[in-house]
């Protein structure tokens, strides 16, 4: 056997595991996609009152440093696979840390972080709230949306003391015993470092990550492991807050007990139920 016969020899299992782990990723990258495009258009779907025109933005974790995001400028009612761009989170969230940063470095920074050579479409300002928290491998699908009762209630002056308390058990099991709770700043970088602090703060006095994150004036994100969870997540927060709606017309809401809450949020029972419910398809 010569040198090049023994060399081709050698390389071609190396060649051969090369292959079929692009080719692995490449169907995993079409299946997130796939998710991301169906959840994207069940968020965006008229019937639903989450998202009109270019309102809102969702995104999916492909690996440990990259993700989807929606380009800017598309609409979530009708968008296609298209309409999404790979974008690298180590170099998003890096402008979070650099204290000189105005809205030209995070204009070019967000163009730096787009991984699709000769792309001219950006990703939207909001994809930095995306980015920071898709550092947690928990996260998978993200849904950030408008909807209507629920600013109806980030809008209004109970804001604050309205997103957090609990009402009823399946408020418990889809949306977390807490949402996360962030005052109005201005949109794009304060915003983001906010909403970081914010989320930072909750994971070290609860010990878990949360399910939602209320947007003073703005609107919600509903984070998951699973396309699934941000729809429920995304239609039981505006379902919640029509019931509140009524309920402080009514002469204000019963909160349920923090020992109420600790309860339904540890029941093993309703374990199962959350399960149960993530499973079930639409
Ligand atoms: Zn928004």
């Amino acid at each position: 056997m010569s040198s090049l016969q023994r060399s081709a020899y050698s390389t071609q299992p190396v060649f051969v595991y090369n292959q079929l782990f692009h080719h692995a990723k490449e169907c995993y990258m079409s299946e997130v996609l796939q998710q991301l495009v169906e959840m994207s258009r069940y968020l965006g779907d008229p019937n639903r009152p989450y998202a009109i025109l270019g309102e809102g933005n969702t995104s999916a974790r492909i690996d440990d440093d990259s993700f989807y995001v929606k380009a800017s400028g598309t609409t979530l009612a009708t968008i296609t696979e298209d309409g999404f761009l790979p974008v690298s989170i180590r170099k998003v969230t890096g402008v979070l840390d650099d204290p000189m940063a105005g809205d030209a470095e995070v204009s070019a920074t967000l163009r730096a972080s787009v991984l699709r050579a000769g792309e001219a479409r950006m990703p939207s300002v909001e994809t930095m709230m995306h980015a920071l928290l898709l550092q947690y491998p928990e996260y998978r699908f993200i849904g950030h949306t408008h909807p209507v009762a629920t600013n109806g209630i980030l809008c209004s002056r109970v804001s604050r003391e309205a997103m957090a308390g609990r009402l009823c058990p399946d408020h418990i099991v889809v949306m977390g015993h807490k949402s996360v709770y962030v005052s109005y700043v201005d949109p794009g970088l304060v915003l983001a470092r906010e909403v970081r602090a914010q989320v930072r703060a909750f994971i070290e006095q609860e010990g878990v990550l949360p399910k939602c994150i209320m947007l003073e004036n703005h609107g919600f994100f509903a984070m998951a492991d699973t396309a699934k969870k941000v729809c429920n997540i995304t239609d039981m927060t505006e379902k919640m807050s029509q019931i509140l709606i009524g309920a402080y017309a009514a002469g204000g809401p019963t909160w349920l007990s923090e020992a109420d809450i600790r309860r339904i949020d540890t029941r093993p029972d309703e374990h199962y139920r959350q399960k149960a419910i993530a499973t079930v398809k639409h």
